[in-house]
Formats: structure tokens, C-alpha cells, sequence
């Protein structure tokens, strides 16, 4: 039997100094550092490269990568333990050096970069010397990428981008950004596109603004305008038509990453509930002694337990097959059921809290505004459960009858006829 629902004891230790470096060590850092990519920001300067070679030090660092690139090589589910861990604080993935999009973006250049490339941004990068930048989203949609229009040309020696991309996270900290453009606009639609990498000094580049989301008290969410920006002919990643296929090398990881970070944040919130469950009372008994708090506390409950299974599964799944693609229907339950439990056991948190827990004194408001942002990044809930219906129905036959293949009458009447010969020959009570 291969079932197992332990860890090895070896990593059971890693995991719990990670625990104890994440609540004391990282967890005050996000009160004092504005944004962990803010590069300018001296608190994080001071701050950040101290823990980050502590994380080094105990081989912890880049744990998705393998050796080649300065990682350790961890499978899906060693990560998912860490990584559920590292989602209770925002800066705790920069400090082990696995935050989005910059992992996401080292994997594209790993797989497509040249060498002089993999020199000049993804050795850096990996090194979070710099940050990076994924620039695919345009103003017009989002959801849908065959309506996007931003262009690139080739002139010469040289790729010349035009056009406009919206919600491009972190730009405006980021040495370079990776941008998919239209190269072949007659193309089938999935054939259209290319990938490119941008240095954010190259001339033309225009952030028209950075928008913030509902929590946040500046932005970071670029609307850029690219006019006739101009990159050295090398910089396209993978062959021209080929950018989904390059998109996809990002993805499949992220999103798991996104789900194994969820746990942790909602866990966090659930511990809190918690707490003020047992501390806070009324009408002359604690809060967790009423049954309709109770019942919130086990929803709660189920609702993480539940999904966090589901998401170590989905890892299992990925190690076994190495292979995102067949694993995609659960990737994609995954990303669907993360943004509703996010919500939910942040609401419940919330509303047991009373006035403080809608206050910004508490994290969940800006935990419920988040579970959105983890329900359309990386692709809406919506687009995600037609993946799932469609892979799974793919496992599955229409009939050609009129009657379901299982219609009871005709099920019994088979069943009569494959034991008659057993069968009393009344068999009328049947
Ligand atoms: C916090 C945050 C960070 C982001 N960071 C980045 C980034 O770094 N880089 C980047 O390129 N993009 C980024 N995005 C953009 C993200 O990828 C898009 O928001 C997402 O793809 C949806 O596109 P849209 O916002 O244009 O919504 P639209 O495409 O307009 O969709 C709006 C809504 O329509 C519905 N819908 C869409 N398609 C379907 C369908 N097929 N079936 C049924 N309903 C549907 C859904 O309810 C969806 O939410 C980020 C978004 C957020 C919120």
C-alpha cells in the first residue's frame, strides 16, 4: 500500500524550523516592509538579504529548482508542506526565493533563454538581485487572449512592440518584463502569439499608471503602453507562434504554488477564528458555545481539511506523472475551489470577529478582496471549470439509446435474464 499521510521525519524538521523562522523572523517583516519587491526600500534592504541567506544556509532556498539552477529539487508535494507554511506571511516567498511571478519567469528563461540571456537575467533573478515582470493581460480582456492586439514586428535585427497590456504586477520594480505580442496576426489564434523579454530601460516603455486592487494602499498593477519598443532580435523566447507553448511552462507550477500559499493564509485566519470563538462573550457564554458559531468553526474547518487534500493530491499527482498537462483537470479543481474557501473561511473569520473584523485592524477584508484576486489571476474560476468539465467528460461515452444505459427497467430485465437459469422459475417477486 502506497497510501501515506506522514511526513518523513528528516523533512518533519525542516518543516518545523520553517514554521519557527516563518512566525518569528519573517511575520514582523510584513508590518514594516511596504513591498517585498521595492528594491529602494531600505527597511527591506536591511531586512530581507539577512534572512535570505539564513534560508540559504539550511539549503532551503529555491526549493522548486533543481541543483542546476541553485534549488534543491523538491517534488510537488515537499513544496506544497513548505509552501502552506510560507503562505502565512507575504514576504516569507521572497525570502525562500520561490515568489511569483519571478518563478514562474525563471522557468521560461530556463527552458528558452540562451546562455548569454540565462547570464544576464535569470542568474540574477534566481539570486532575487532583481525582480521581474509577466506582461500578457491586455485593457480589452483578459480571459480571452485571442483578442489580444499588442504587435511585435520584425525589423531588421530588431523586435519593435506596439500596443497597450493591463495589470502587468510589479512592473515598476522590475529590471525586465516578460511580454507576449501578436508576430503573426493570420495565424490560427493559438499560433499568433510570441514571447518576449523586455528590459525595463528600454526606450518607449510607458506605465500610464499603476493600479492598485481594493486592500492595497498603492499600487503595483501596471497599465503600460509599449510605442515602438525596441529589442534585440534573440530576446523572443522560444520560436515565433509558439506563445502559449511558453506561457504554459509557467503556469502549471504557479497555480498549484498559488493553492499550497492558500492553505497557509487560511489556516492562519481559521487559527484566529479560533481564538476570538473561545475569548469573546455574550449573553453571558463564549461565542463558541453558540451552535451557529460552531457550525461556522466546523465549515471552516471541513472546507480547509478538505482542500488541502485535495491540493496534496493534485502534488502527489504532478510528481508521479511529471507531466502538468495530465494532471490539468485537477489543477484546474484546484484553482476553482481555492478562491471560494479562501473567501468563506475568511468571511466566517470576519463575521465572528464583529466590528474589529471588518476593521483594517484585521487582515480578512482584505483577505475576502484577495480570494477575487486568486479567483481571476492566472485565468478566472469560470474558464478553470470548463477545463475541469471538459477533461473530465472526456472520460466519459454518450449513448446512442433513447433510455440511460443505466434505465433501472432495462438493468433489471438484463439481470433476470443473466441468472435465469439460477432462478426460481416464478419470478414474478422480482
Ligand atoms: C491581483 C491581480 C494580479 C494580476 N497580475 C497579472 C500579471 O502579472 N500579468 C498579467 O498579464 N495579468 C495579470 N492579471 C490579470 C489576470 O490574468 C486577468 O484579470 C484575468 O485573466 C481575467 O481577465 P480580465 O480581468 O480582463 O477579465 P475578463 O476577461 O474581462 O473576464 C471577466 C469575467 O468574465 C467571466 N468570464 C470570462 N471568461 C469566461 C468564460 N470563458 N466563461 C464564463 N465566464 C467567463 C468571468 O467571471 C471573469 O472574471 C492579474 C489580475 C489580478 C486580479
Amino acid at each position: 500500500m502506497s497510501w501515506d499521510f506522514e511526513t518523513d521525519p528528516a523533512f518533519q524538521r525542516d518543516l518545523d524550523w520553517i514554521d519557527e523562522f516563518v512566525r518569528e523572523e519573517i511575520e514582523p517583516l510584513d508590518f514594516i516592509i511596504g513591498h517585498p519587491n521595492d528594491f529602494t526600500d531600505p527597511n527591506r534592504t536591511k531586512l530581507i538579504p539577512r534572512l535570505q541567506a539564513e534560508v540559504k544556509r539550511r539549503k532551503l532556498w529555491a526549493c522548486h529548482l533543481g541543483a542546476d539552477l541553485g534549488g534543491q529539487g523538491y517534488g510537488q508535494v515537499k513544496l506544497a508542506l513548505m509552501n502552506e507554511i510560507l503562505g502565512r506571511a507575504k514576504c516569507a516567498p521572497i525570502v525562500f526565493g520561490c515568489q511569483a511571478p519571478d518563478s514562474g519567469n525563471a522557468e521560461i528563461l530556463a527552458h528558452y533563454g540562451t546562455p548569454a540571456q540565462k547570464d544576464r537575467y535569470l542568474a540574477p533573478l534566481l539570486e532575487n538581485k532583481i525582480c521581474s515582470c509577466y506582461s500578457m493581460t491586455e485593457p480589452q480582456g483578459g480571459a480571452d487572449p485571442k483578442v489580444f492586439t499588442c504587435r511585435a514586428e520584425l525589423r531588421g535585427d530588431e523586435w519593435v512592440i506596439n500596443g497597450e497590456k493591463w495589470f502587468s504586477s510589479n512592473a515598476r520594480y522590475a529590471a525586465f518584463l516578460i511580454v507576449m505580442a501578436v508576430t503573426d496576426p493570420d495565424a490560427p489564434p493559438y499560433q499568433r502569439m510570441s514571447m518576449f523579454i523586455v528590459p525595463i530601460e528600454t526606450p518607449g516603455i510607458e506605465i500610464v499608471r499603476n493600479v492598485a486592487v481594493g486592500y492595497e494602499s498603492e499600487g503595483a498593477h501596471a497599465y503600460i503602453r509599449y510605442t515602438n519598443v525596441k529589442i534585440p532580435r534573440d530576446h523572443l523566447l522560444g520560436e515565433p507562434g509558439q506563445g502559449f507553448i511558453v506561457a504554459q511552462t509557467r503556469l502549471g507550477g504557479g497555480r498549484i504554488h498559488h493553492a499550497m500559499r492558500t492553505v497557509g493564509k487560511i489556516r492562519h485566519a481559521f487559527d484566529l477564528m479560533c481564538e476570538r470563538a473561545l475569548s469573546r462573550t455574550t449573553q453571558g457564554e463564549v461565542l463558541a458555545q453558540k451552535q451557529l458559531v460552531q457550525a461556522m468553526i466546523a465549515d471552516s474547518w471541513i472546507d480547509i481539511e478538505q482542500f488541502r487534500l485535495f491540493v496534496l493530491r493534485t502534488a502527489w499527482k504532478i510528481d508521479k506523472t511529471k507531466n502538468y498537462r495530465e494532471v490539468r483537470a485537477d489543477i484546474s479543481a484546484v484553482k476553482a475551489t481555492m478562491p471560494r474557501v479562501y473567501h468563506d473561511v475568511y468571511a466566517r473569520a470576519l463575521q465572528i470577529h464583529g466590528s474589529i473584523g471588518l476593521s483594517t485592524e484585521m487582515p480578512f477584508a482584505a483577505g475576502v478582496l484577495d480570494s477575487f484576486h486568486m479567483g481571476l489571476a492566472d485565468g478566472p474560476t469560470e474558464v478553470h471549470k470548463v477545463t475541469v468539465a471538459r477533461q473530465v467528460l472526456g472520460r466519459y461515452q454518450g449513448t446512442e439509446e433513447v433510455f440511460p444505459e443505466y434505465h433501472l427497467v432495462r438493468r433489471r430485465e438484463a439481470a433476470i435474464l443473466k441468472y435465469a437459469h439460477l432462478l426460481e422459475r416464478e419470478v414474478g417477486n422480482l
